[in-house]
C-alpha cells in the first residue's frame, strides 16, 4: 500500500495537540483510510481541520492519539445524528458543554425546568458526566509506520435509537403543543445591547456598502398610497383593537426595502404609529415585518386575513447579502449558512435559538453560464497551509513581496513555494492573479497528484441486484429494469474504463459470468444462503466496452429467462452480501431492485409495519429503525470498500424501507420508493429516474471535509453518510442531487477576528479516473449584535437544518415531539426577537418577525405536515413515511423548499389561448390552499416528486374533451394522462415537460383528481395543501396565531 507523500513531510511542522484531541496531527500512524485497504488514502490527513489553537512552533509527537480514527468508521449516531460536540474537549473545564443529550420533560413538568435548559451552550451547567455522554475507548497508540487494520467499528447499540440523537446541543426543547411556554429570562433580554442604532457599515468592518437592508435613512412617508392598492389579495384586514393597528389597517410595504406587500419597515411603523419623534429612527438599521393579529388570547376569531400572510410563491430565494458582501465567495447553492452573520461570542449564539449551522451540496451544477475551473499545480503540489491544510484560496493573502502567504482560516504565515511564486503589484496584489482562478474564484476544482491517493483511481462501476421473485416478474419490474439498463449502456460515465455486473435472486441466488470471450452469459445458481461463496470472481464483473455484446444479450433474455418463475421467496441478505464480495475488490455503486420483503438468510424481515400494537405507544418509534444489525454492518461494510448503495423498492406491501434503507442512509446513497409498482403506471417514472441514477455525473469513491476559521467548530453532520473520523464525511458516491447539513459552535467565549472562512473540499475520483479536490471557499462576518444575525438569517439553510434535525429526532422519539421542537424553535427565536424591539417600540400585539424569516413559520407547518412527521401513525404509511425521510434527508435547500411549499398554478386559461407558447408560459403561483381553486379551472400542483393535475366541477367540457377525451368520463384512477391530438393536450403535455426539465432529480408522475371525487382527492391533494386545516393538523392561520401567542407568553 502506498503511503502518504508530501504529507509526511509536513508532519513536522504540525503542533502538537491536545492529546486526546482526535484532530492530532499524525500522519503515519492509523487512519482507518489507510488501513482498510483498498480505499483512498491520505483524505484524512489531507482534509485535517484547523487545530483550534494550537501554537504555532510546538513540533509535533511522533506518534500520535487519535481514538476516532483508529477505531475505523463509526456508524450510528455519529454519522446521523445529534452527538454533543467532541466529547474529549470536555476535559477542559474552560470549554463550556452543550448540554449532553435531550431528555424529553415529562408532560406536566415543563414548567419546573430550570430558565437555562432553553438556552444553549453559554448558560448550560459546567461539564458533568452524564449517562448519555458517550464513552470513548482510551487513546489507541500507533508506533510510527506500523498500520494497523482496525475492525469496522460499530456503535455500541446496534440501533439508532440511543437518547443522543434525539437533540441537538442547541436545545430543542419539547413543549406540548397548547401548553404554556417556560418563562424565559426576559429581563436580560430586554437588557440587551441596544448597539444595533450604529449604522450597518460599521458593524461589519470591511462589508459591502450595498446591503440591501442598509437603510440608514427614514425612507419617504408613502405607505398611504401605496396601501391602498397592494398585493391583489383584496382590501386589508378590518382594524383589529389597538389604535396604533387601526391606523395601519394592516400591511403596508416599505418603499425603500423590497419586500413583498405585507410587510413595511420600523422606520414607517414608526412614522405612522408609535409616534416617536423622527430623531428617534435616524441611523436605524434594522427593519423588520410584522402582523396584526387578534391578540386575545385563545381567540378564535382569525382576527387576520389569510390573504396577507406571507408565502413563498417566488421559491426559493437564495440570500444576496452572502455573495454581496463578499463577492469571491462560492455560490450559494454550494454552500449556505443558516446565518451569514457569525454570533461573535457564547451568549449570542444562546440566543439564536435556530440552528447555527450549513447546508452544503458540494457538486450543485454549476450556475448557467459558469463553469468550475479546473487548476493544476503539476509539480508544485497543490497549495495548502502547512498548518490545517486549508487550500489555497481567494482570502489568503499574499506578504513579504510575494514570498509568504498568511492563511485565512488559522493565520500561520505560509512560504510560497518557488514554482508557485508571484511579485506583488503597489497594490499587494500577485501580478499573476489574473490568471490565478484559485486566486480569484470561490469555487474551483485541484487535479489531485498521487499522494492524494493509495491506489490508481477506480472505474465507474454499476452493480445491479434484481429480485427476480414472481413478484417482480408479474409487476413488470424486471422488464423495466432490464429495458432502462441497457438504454443507457451508452450514457454510463466513464467510458471505455466503466465496470459493470449482475446478481439477480428469488429463493436463490444467480451470478451471471459475462466475459468478453463468450457470446452469452453463463448463469451460475447458489442455492446455500448460509455460505455464500462467489463462483468465478474474476468474471462477474466485466469491462462494460468489452463485454458489452455479452451484456446486451444478457439484459434482452433477462426478463423471458424468469417470466414463468413462481419462486415468491427473497434471499435479499445474501444476495447483498454475495454482490459485496464481487464488489468490494474497487467499489462501486450498488444497485438493489427489490420486490418481495426479505425472507430467507441473512437479513430476514419480518411484518413488523404490520404490528398495530406497537403504533402510538413509546415503541413506536423503533419501527423506523432497522431491528435487524445486519443492515447497518452491511451498510459499514460498504462505506469501509467504496460501495455506495441504492435501493429501489417496489413491494406492493410493507416492505420495511426502514430497514432497507439503512443500506442506502450509510453509504451516501438513495432510497426509491415505488409503493405497489406497475409497470403500466410508474414505469415512466422509474425508467426516468434509473436512467438518472445510472448517467449523472458521479464522484466516486469520496471524502468531504468542511473547515472553519479558529474559534468555531462544525460538531454535527446531517444526512445520507457515514462518518470516518469526527469531521470526515464519507461518500462511496455523491452527485449533484445530495447535500449535507452540520451544526457549528464556538470554541471561545468571545470571537476577535473579524470575518469567519469556511472551506468545504471535496476529494473524489472523477468518472474519467482523475482525482479531483473540489474547493469551496466562503467568508462570513462577525458580528456583535443578534438583530444582525437575524436580519442574515437563510431560511432555506434553516429549514434544511431543521429537517433533518427533526427526521433524526423521530427515529428516537414520538412524532409530536419531532414537530414540537421545531415549533418551539420558531417561537423562542421570534421571541427574542420581539424582546429587542417590542417594547421600545410599542408594538403592542402585533407579531414582529425579521424580515429574513418571514416565511419561517410557514416553512417549519409545512415540514410538521410532511409525510415522515405528519399526525399520527394513520396519516401516512410506515414504509411511505421512512422513504420519505431518506429522500428529504438528502434534498438541496431548493428541492426540499419546493416540496415543502409546492408549485400550484391553473393553466386553463392557458390551454384556452390560441397563441400561446410554452416559451411565453409565465404563469403565477397560488397560495396552496383549497381556497386557491376555482372549480371552474384547471391546476397543476407540482412538489417535485409528483404532479397532481386537478379538474374542477365546472371546468369547461370542451377542455376535459380535449385533454383526456373518452376518459373523462372513467374512473380518474385508471385514467393515464398521454398526449393526444389536440393542440390544448399538446401544450399541456409541453407544460408538463417543461416542469420536469426544471426539476430534472426525480420524475414527476400524473395524478389525476377530480374535484369532488373522494378519496382520491383527499389522499392526493387535500391532504397536501398545507396552508388548511385537515384533521388534526393546523392551518396556517391557526400555526401563526400559536405561534404568536407563545411568542406572546413571557414576553
Ligand atoms: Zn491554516
Amino acid at each position: 500500500m502506498k503511503t502518504t507523500g508530501t504529507e509526511n513531510a509536513d508532519r513536522a511542522n504540525f503542533p502538537q495537540r491536545p492529546a486526546a484531541s482526535p484532530f492530532t496531527a499524525a500522519s503515519q500512524s492509523t487512519t482507518p483510510f489507510l488501513s482498510s485497504g483498498p480505499v483512498v488514502g491520505s483524505e484524512a490527513f489531507a482534509f485535517r481541520p484547523a487545530p483550534p489553537n494550537a501554537p504555532q512552533t510546538t513540533p509535533s509527537a511522533p506518534q500520535t492519539t487519535r481514538p476516532y480514527l483508529s477505531s475505523g468508521l463509526m456508524v450510528g449516531s455519529e454519522a446521523s445524528g445529534f452527538r454533543p460536540t467532541q466529547p474529549v474537549r470536555y476535559n477542559d473545564p474552560s470549554i463550556p458543554r452543550p448540554p449532553s443529550s435531550f431528555v424529553p420533560p415529562p408532560t406536566g413538568t415543563l414548567q419546573h425546568h430550570p430558565t437555562p435548559q432553553f438556552f444553549s451552550t453559554a448558560q448550560a451547567p459546567p461539564p458533568r458526566t452524564s449517562p448519555g455522554q458517550p464513552v470513548f475507548p482510551p487513546p489507541i497508540r500507533a508506533p510510527a509506520g506500523h498500520v494497523p487494520s482496525p475492525p469496522v467499528y460499530l456503535h455500541s447499540q446496534p440501533q439508532i435509537s440511543s437518547g443522543q440523537m434525539g437533540s441537538p446541543p442547541q436545545s430543542i426543547n419539547y413543549v406540548p403543543s397548547g401548553r404554556s411556554v417556560p418563562p424565559s429570562s426576559s429581563d436580560s433580554l430586554f437588557s440587551a445591547p441596544r448597539s444595533t442604532l450604529q449604522p450597518l457599515q460599521s458593524a461589519f468592518p470591511g462589508y459591502s456598502s450595498k446591503s440591501p437592508n442598509a437603510v440608514t435613512q427614514p425612507p419617504p412617508v408613502q405607505s398611504a398610497p401605496v396601501f391602498t392598492h397592494q398585493g391583489g389579495y383584496g382590501p386589508p384586514p378590518p382594524a383589529t383593537s389597538t389604535p396604533f393597528l387601526a391606523h395601519q389597517r394592516g400591511y403596508v410595504p416599505p418603499p425603500p426595502v423590497a419586500a413583498p406587500p405585507a410587510f413595511y419597515s420600523r422606520e414607517q411603523m414608526q412614522h405612522q404609529g408609535s409616534g416617536l419623534p423622527m430623531g428617534a429612527v435616524q441611523g436605524l438599521t434594522e427593519d423588520f415585518s410584522s402582523l396584526s393579529l387578534a391578540s386575545v388570547p385563545g381567540s378564535l376569531d382569525p382576527g387576520l386575513d389569510s390573504k396577507v400572510l406571507p408565502r413563498p410563491l417566488d421559491g426559493d430565494v437564495e440570500p444576496k447579502s452572502f455573495a454581496e458582501m463578499y463577492p469571491l465567495n462560492c455560490n450559494s447553492r454550494y454552500l449556505r449558512l443558516t446565518t451569514s452573520a457569525i454570533p461573535n461570542s457564547q451568549s449570542l449564539t444562546s440566543r439564536w435559538h435556530l440552528p447555527l449551522g450549513a447546508v452544503v451540496c458540494p457538486l450543485a451544477e454549476a450556475p448557467e453560464g459558469e463553469e468550475v475551473p479546473i487548476v493544476n499545480f503539476a509539480t508544485t503540489g497543490i497549495i495548502r497551509c502547512r498548518r490545517c491544510r486549508t487550500y489555497v484560496n481567494p482570502y489568503m493573502t499574499f506578504t513579504d513581496g510575494g514570498r509568504k502567504f498568511r492563511c485565512n482560516i488559522c493565520a500561520l504565515l505560509n512560504d510560497v513555494p518557488g514554482d508557485y511564486f508571484a511579485q506583488l503589484d503597489a497594490n499587494g496584489r500577485r501580478i499573476d492573479l489574473n490568471e490565478r482562478p484559485e486566486l480569484t474564484k470561490g469555487t474551483v476544482e485541484f487535479i489531485a497528484p498521487a499522494e492524494y491517493m493509495v491506489r490508481p483511481p477506480m472505474p465507474p462501476l454499476y452493480f445491479f441486484v434484481i429480485d427476480v421473485s414472481i413478484s417482480a416478474v408479474r409487476s413488470g419490474m424486471l422488464e423495466v429494469v432490464a429495458q432502462t439498463i441497457k438504454s443507457c449502456l451508452d450514457r454510463l460515465p466513464g467510458f471505455p474504463r466503466t465496470q459493470i455486473g449482475f446478481i439477480t435472486f428469488d429463493s436463490s441466488i444467480h451470478f451471471y459470468n459475462m466475459k468478453s470471450s463468450l457470446t452469452q452469459p453463463q448463469m451460475m445458481v447458489v442455492t446455500d444462503l448460509d455460505d455464500i461463496f462467489v463462483p468465478l470472481p474474476d468474471d462477474l464483473l466485466v469491462n462494460l466496452s468489452e463485454s458489452r455484446s455479452v451484456v446486451d444479450v444478457f439484459l434482452d433474455s433477462l426478463p423471458s429467462m424468469f417470466q414463468d418463475n413462481v419462486n415468491m421467496e427473497s434471499a435479499f441478505g445474501p444476495a447483498i452480501k454475495a454482490a459485496f464480495m464481487v464488489m468490494n475488490q474497487l467499489g462501486g455503486k450498488m444497485l438493489i431492485f427489490q420486490n418481495t420483503l426479505p425472507s430467507l438468510g441473512v437479513g430476514r424481515l419480518r411484518l413488523r409495519g404490520d404490528d398495530l400494537r406497537v403504533y402510538g405507544t413509546d415503541k413506536e418509534h423503533t419501527l423506523r429503525i432497522p431491528e435487524d444489525p445486519f443492515y447497518k454492518q452491511m451498510a459499514a461494510d460498504c462505506t469501509k470498500y467504496q460501495i455506495a448503495v441504492n435501493v429501489y423498492a417496489l413491494s406492493d406491501k410493507y416492505t420495511d424501507i426502514a430497514s432497507l434503507g439503512t443500506l442506502a442512509k450509510y453509504t451516501g446513497g438513495q432510497i426509491y420508493y415505488y409503493p405497489s409498482f406497475q409497470s403500466s403506471i410508474h414505469k415512466e417514472k422509474l425508467r426516468h429516474e434509473l436512467a438518472r441514477d445510472l448517467t449523472r455525473e458521479t464522484a466516486w469513491e469520496s471524502v468531504l471535509r468542511i473547515r472553519c476559521g479558529k474559534g468555531v467548530r462544525f460538531t454535527t453532520y446531517h444526512g445520507n453518510f457515514m462518518l470516518r473520523s469526527t469531521d470526515l464525511i464519507a461518500l462511496p458516491a455523491v452527485d449533484c442531487d445530495k447535500a449535507y447539513a452540520m451544526q457549528m459552535s464556538l470554541e471561545e467565549t468571545l470571537l476577535t477576528t473579524q470575518t469567519v472562512y469556511f472551506q468545504v473540499a471535496l476529494l473524489y475520483t472523477s468518472s474519467s479516473g482523475e482525482r479531483r479536490i473540489r474547493v469551496h471557499t466562503a467568508a462570513a462576518p462577525v458580528v456583535s449584535e443578534l438583530g444582525e444575525m437575524y436580519r442574515q438569517a437563510d431560511t432555506g439553510a434553516i429549514i434544511s437544518l431543521f429537517c433533518r434535525l427533526a427526521i433524526e429526532k423521530t427515529l428516537s422519539y414520538k412524532l409530536e415531539e419531532a414537530r414540537s421542537s421545531i415549533q418551539q424553535r420558531i417561537v423562542k427565536a421570534f421571541r427574542e426577537y420581539r424582546n429587542l424591539y417590542a417594547v421600545q417600540h410599542r408594538l403592542g400585539g402585533r407579531m414582529i418577525y425579521p424580515e429574513s424569516l418571514k416565511f419561517l413559520p410557514l416553512y417549519g407547518l409545512a415540514l410538521c405536515k410532511s409525510i415522515p412527521l405528519r399526525g399520527g401513525y394513520a396519516d401516512a404509511q410506515l414504509d411511505e413515511r421512512c422513504a420519505a425521510g431518506h429522500t428529504m434527508m438528502a434534498l438541496p435547500v431548493k428541492n426540499l423548499l419546493k416540496l415543502l411549499y409546492p408549485n400550484l398554478v391553473r393553466v386553463d386559461e392557458y390551454l384556452g389561448k390560441a397563441s400561446s407558447k410554452p416559451d411565453e408560459l409565465n404563469i403565477s403561483r397560488l397560495p396552496v390552499t383549497a381556497e386557491s381553486l376555482d372549480s371552474r379551472g384547471l391546476y397543476i400542483y407540482d412538489d417535485g416528486l409528483r404532479f397532481v393535475i386537478w379538474f374542477g366541477k365546472m371546468l369547461p367540457p370542451d377542455i376535459a374533451m380535449n385533454l383526456l377525451g373518452e376518459d373523462f368520463a372513467t374512473d380518474f384512477s385508471r385514467v393515464i394522462l398521454s398526449e393526444r391530438d389536440s393542440e390544448m393536450s399538446r401544450k399541456l403535455m409541453e407544460i408538463l415537460k417543461k416542469f420536469r426539465e426544471i426539476d430534472p432529480s426525480y420524475y414527476q408522475m400524473n395524478h389525476l383528481v377530480r374535484q369532488g371525487e373522494q378519496p382520491r382527492e383527499g389522499f392526493f391533494l387535500l391532504t397536501n395543501l398545507i396552508e388548511d386545516q385537515v384533521g388534526g393538523m393546523n392551518g396556517y392561520i391557526d400555526w401563526i396565531q400559536q405561534i404568536h401567542r407563545q411568542v406572546q407568553q413571557n414576553a
